[in-house]
């Protein structure tokens, strides 16, 4: 398929990391379909990459929890801009909470959107993958499942399971062509941050842990989406069920 437009559907493409990724891809030639639970960011970040002249399509009001709505929005996608043989699993929810107060609800919610979302959108684009003999899938898990994290047992958890998934996918697919990583970031600036900043759930501002990092800076969205980038391009095909980690050296 070399040459041929390929699609790349970016899950939590409205915001932060997935913005960035939607319009690098963008700019690297992917159709790209920007999918959020926010439709109004949606529609923001795929018009910003029409601007520039690429081919984009929002889907907006997407929850990826929702198994009937993730097969409806692959199908949308398919139609208008052809199979999705990229796809980028970023779309996650965050929480800060002691163990011992950790509900039900709590702990559902967040495996719900960081592992059960990835597992459907992956069921229901490999298939066409599989067809075209190509695909690239890209899971952004986080630098805490690599570390543990305090206070955060549902969400380091949901991220461990989905670097799980990544490198039994990756195997399973590996002779379709399909390739499949995970990128954990390590403390990017993003609303998710900023969020957590604001909070004090981060034991300190945004510019003090910088100073902790070893290269003296937060991450940016699109130091992400370089990574990326690079797992999704033709070149990386000998790269698989890796753990790309991102993060300014704070997890080695
Ligand atoms: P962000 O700015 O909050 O962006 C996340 C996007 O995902 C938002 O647009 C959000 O929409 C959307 N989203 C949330 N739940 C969704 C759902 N159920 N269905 C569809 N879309 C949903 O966060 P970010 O910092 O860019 O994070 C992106 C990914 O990186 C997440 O998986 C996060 O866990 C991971 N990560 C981030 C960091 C970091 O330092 N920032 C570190 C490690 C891992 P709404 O705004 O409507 O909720």
């Amino acid at each position: 398929m070399t040459g041929q437009r390929r699609t790349a559907l970016v899950t939590g493409g409205g915001s932060g990391i997935g913005r960035a990724i939607a319009l690098r891809l963008a700019e690297d030639g992917f159709a790209t379909a920007v999918l959020d639970l926010d439709t109004e960011a949606a529609e923001r970040v795929a018009a910003e990459a029409r601007q520039k002249g690429h081919a984009s399509l929002a889907v907006g009001g997407v929850d990826v929890s929702d198994r009937a709505r993730v097969d409806e929005a692959v199908r949308q996608v398919r139609d208008a801009l052809g199979p999705v043989l990229v796809l980028v699993n970023n779309a996650g929810v965050s929480a800060t909470e002691g163990f011992l107060r950790i509900t039900d609800t709590s702990w559902n919610r967040i495996m719900a959107v960081n592992l059960n979302g990835p597992f459907y959108f992956c069921q229901a684009v490999v298939p066409g993958m599989k067809k075209a003999g190509w695909g690239r899938i890209v899971n952004i898990s986080s630098s805490s499942a690599q570390s543990g994290q305090p206070y955060m047992t549902h969400y380091v958890a949901s991220k461990a399971g989905l670097i799980g998934l990544t490198k039994s996918l990756a195997l399973e697919l590996g002779p379709a062509g399909i390739t499949v990583n995970t990128i954990p970031p390590g403390f990017v600036d993003t609303p998710m941050l900023r969020a957590s900043e604001e909070r004090g759930f981060l034991g300190g501002s945004v510019d003090h842990h910088a100073e902790l990092t070893p290269v003296r800076r937060a991450g940016r969205p699109e130091d992400i989406a370089a990574a990326c980038a690079f797992l999704v391009s033709e070149e990386a095909g000998y790269v698989t069920g890796q753990v790309i980690g991102v993060n300014g050296g704070r997890n080695t």
